[in-house]
């Protein structure tokens, strides 16, 4: 992440991305304003600042992406992200959605398998503003049991099936929104809600491309 200026021009292309998304049937009021006001070119490793505001995902460090905006606005609108919710979010990558959720008033507890990408979370820039941020470095897949049981689950890679230790530490009544291995290529979104047996109510959505959820953690 970068300190930048976050210039009339910014703020006048956040807008346009926010009329684009609300065009593509984000309407959700409260991440239409995170989106709004948070200055995603910050989150850009380079200086890309026109991009940034583009409907698209963009490369950063470790061969991983920063998703597209319209993905961070769909998955955190399914998820129906309430002040005051705890949400795990796999797959911290470069800290956007992360600032999304936060922005919402979530208490956000975020996980990165990727060392290089978890070693940037110490310079956040926006650490005094959202104290309700806490950065792991892990796998995913394990969670964080000490802090659970989670009202919302939110995962940001493709994953091969739901994760089982991901599932235990939902509340009952708690959402997961996982965009889960179709084929190849392409996940289908989905939303399950914990059933009080523990069993999930299923809701299917659409298609997207993310990198995968691998297991383990690497050291660089
Ligand atoms: N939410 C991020 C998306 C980044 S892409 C953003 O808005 O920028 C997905 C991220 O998930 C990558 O950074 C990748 O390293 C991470 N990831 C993949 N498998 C993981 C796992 N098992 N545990 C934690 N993070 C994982």
């Amino acid at each position: 992440m970068r300190k930048s200026e976050d210039t009339y021009l910014h703020k006048g292309l956040r807008k346009q991305l926010v009329a684009l998304l609300k065009g593509k049937g984000i309407t959700d009021e409260s991440v239409i304003e995170a989106i709004g006001s948070i200055p995603r070119h910050f989150f850009l490793d380079s200086a890309f600042e026109r991009i940034a505001y583009e409907d698209r995902a963009f490369p950063i460090a470790a061969n991983q992406t920063i998703s597209q905006p319209y993905t961070v606005a769909y998955q955190t609108q399914l998820l129906m992200v309430k002040k005051g919710d705890k949400v795990l979010e796999i797959g911290t990558g470069s800290m956007y959605q992360t600032t999304v959720l936060a922005a919402i008033g979530a208490e956000v507890y975020t996980i990165e398998r990727q060392k290089q990408l978890f070693e940037q979370t110490s310079q956040y820039l926006f650490k005094i503003q959202y104290p309700s941020i806490h950065f792991f470095f892990g796998d995913g897949f394990e969670g964080q049991p000490k802090h659970a049981p989670y009202d919302k689950i939110l995962i940001t890679a493709a994953a091969p099936k739901v994760p089982e230790k991901l599932w235990e530490q939902l509340k009952v009544g708690g959402m997961m929104v996982i965009p889960l291995d179709e084929s190849e290529t392409a996940q289908r979104m989905l939303r399950l809600t914990k059933k009080k047996d523990g069993s999930a109510k299923e809701e299917r959505f659409d298609e997207f491309s993310f990198v995968p959820m691998l297991k383990g953690k690497t050291q660089n």
